[in-house]
């Protein structure tokens, strides 16, 4: 803003430079105090409103995403656990009935009749089969054709091939049905392998394990999946993903490694999870439980609409605090400002003493302007009087007269005037010098100054001539005072000078609308005195 007391346009013309403002300045010139106020602080209110939400905002989505993951992260945990419980004492199951279906190898009907015991017993499979060491089928379940035959399917052929409990991995049995198989080896009291029990899930059904994990699909989105070894989806809510492959998503790669844990995760149909997993140790598999993060997002938006609507009343309470605080501030200034523009008006002091200037740069200004004021009335009556004072005798000049005249015409005031003039006076300067003209003009005011009363102006009028007004003085009193002046000036010795005489014209009446008149009348009185011979005093015929 510096620049702008030096940058000025000059337009001619006395007075008119103006200030040369950039475009820019201009429109902030529109602006005023209040305004400027109002729109730091809503401009603060809105920032620190913004800068809260947002933070409030991100806290909270920082806060719903790690108990979401926690959330999920327990879940699956939990899942896991009950799984390998379950796996565990399935097998367990089978190892015990191992014992004594072994027994009834050799009799068909009473490996049946164990058989059915057993199946009967749990609602854990959806067929029980035993084959022999050649993996021909003794006893089944649910599929009696079965009986008989040499089943060739990977489940047999590992389990022969290892002989030891197993948890196979999904495959498709000779019924065409997508199957995982949990088996148990049969060794006879010789410990001579006599072939395995297995007892089969049907994937695409309603199985087992439905009852174990649940129907996980929940309103919020989230749901839970298992995958085998080889990430593989062998438990999903929609039945055409049982089998398909999930091992490039990261949570499932994870749980394939064994790990448990939670992270968000986009799956591998794009969409971003806040998923938790655990790893299922005997049978290889893991399992993940997971929300879409919109989904559990989207309770944020009505949280922070909620927190808007708490925050709205308040918000606007502090508005309008903040417009009356701004309004309070700007108040004095503005009047100040107001009072500056117009500081030569009439009755600017008193205004700007009433202005309620209540801290401290308000006060400061108030100060200022009303110091600033008075030193500026202080020059004005300095100039004022030096412009009405002759320069040479101290005496009222010519503008003090017409002034003084002035006043009186209205208070229609009775004066008497002497109109004096000193004789000879241009001889003085002739003989002795114009610097002792000057004393002489100088000592003879003060003569004059001497024998005036109080209240009566003393002029000089220009050269050696002064006018006397004596206010409420009658003719004949004037006439007394100007005889009295008269012998006084004869009497007076100017050092270095014969004695000088005046010559006095007076005239008496009433100040009315031309009181030059009466000054007229004393000039001719003057030039009668002069006529008559000189010091003397003539009084104006009226
Ligand atoms: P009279 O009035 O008696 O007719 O004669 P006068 O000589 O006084 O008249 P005049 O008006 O002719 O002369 C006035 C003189 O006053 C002229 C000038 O030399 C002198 N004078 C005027 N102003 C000044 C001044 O400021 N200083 C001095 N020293 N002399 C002045
Ligand atoms: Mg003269
Ligand atoms: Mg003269």
């Amino acid at each position: 803003m510096a620049s702008l007391a030096v940058r000025y346009r000059y337009h001619g013309g006395v007075g008119t430079f103006t200030p040369l403002f950039s475009r820019w300045e201009t429109v902030m010139l529109r602006f005023d105090l209040r305004r400027l106020i109002l729109l730091l602080a809503l401009t603060a209110v809105l920032l620190t409103v913004i800068n809260g939400f947002y933070s409030g905002y991100q806290v909270q989505r920082d806060i719903l995403i790690r108990n979401t993951l926690e959330a999920h992260r327990v879940y699956a945990a939990k899942v896991a656990y009950n799984t390998e419980v379950f796996l565990r004492a399935t097998q367990q199951n089978l190892r015990v009935n191992a014992e004594r279906l072994v027994e009834h190898m050799d009799d068909a009907a009473a490996l049946q009749r164990e058989l059915d015991l057993l199946q009967r017993s749990s609602d854990n499979f959806n067929n029980l089969v035993v084959f022999d060491e050649r993996g021909v089928v003794r006893a089944a379940t649910a599929l009696p054709q079965l009986i008989g035959r040499r089943l060739e399917s990977p489940g047999t052929h590992e389990a022969l091939a290892k002989r030891r409990a197993l948890i196979s991995e999904p495959y498709r049995a000779v019924t065409g049905q997508l199957v995982m198989m949990i088996s148990q080896p049969l060794f006879d009291r010789a410990s001579h392998y006599r072939g395995y029990v297995g007892g089969s899930i049907r994937l695409r059904e309603k199985n087992i394990l439905h009852g174990l994990l649940g129907e996980h699909y929940y309103r919020d989105g989230s749901y839970l999946y298992v995958v085998d070894g080889k990430g593989r989806l062998i438990f999903h809510h929609d039945p055409a993903r049982i089998m398909q492959d999930a091992s490039s998503n990261p949570v499932v790669a994870a749980a394939m490694r064994g790990e448990s844990g939670a992270r968000p995760v986009t799956n591998t149909r794009g969409v971003a999870m806040l998923a938790g997993y655990a790893y299922v140790p005997s049978a290889h598999w893991g399992v993940v439980s997971q929300r879409p993060r919109a989904q559990a997002l989207a309770e944020l938006d009505q949280l922070m609409l909620t927190m808007a609507q708490y925050a709205a009343p308040l918000l606007l309470i502090i508005v309008v605090v903040v417009w009356w605080l701004s309004l309070q501030i700007a108040r004095p200034l503005r009047q100040l400002a107001r009072e500056a523009a117009a500081m030569d008006s009439h009755g600017a002091t008193p205004r700007i003493e009433a202005v309620r200037s209540w801290y401290f740069e308000a006060q400061q200004l108030k100060q200022a302007l009303l110091v600033g004021m008075r030193a500026m009335q202080q020059q004005l009556n300095r100039f004022r009087q030096e412009s009405n004072t002759d320069a040479l005798t101290g005496l009222g000049n010519r503008r003090e007269l017409d002034s003084v005249l002035d006043d009186w015409k209205y208070s229609r005031q009775p004066f008497a005037v002497l109109m004096i003039d000193i004789d000879f006076f241009k001889s003085v300067n002739d003989s002795y010098g114009h610097d002792t003209g000057d004393q002489a003009l100088t000592a003879l005011a003060q003569l004059m100054r001497d024998s005036a009363r109080e209240g009566d102006v003393v002029c000089r009028m220009g050269g050696e001539e002064f006018v006397m007004l004596l206010p409420g003085a009658d003719a004949i009193g004037a006439e007394r005072v100007a005889e009295r002046l008269c012998s006084c000036v004869e009497a007076y010795r100017v050092p270095g000078l014969p004695p000088l005489t005046v010559s006095i014209g007076v005239a008496a009446g009433i100040a009315d609308e031309a009181p030059e008149a009466l000054l007229r009348e004393a000039d001719d009185a003057l030039y009668q005195a002069k006529q008559q011979g000189r010091n003397r005093v003539v009084l104006a015929v009226v």
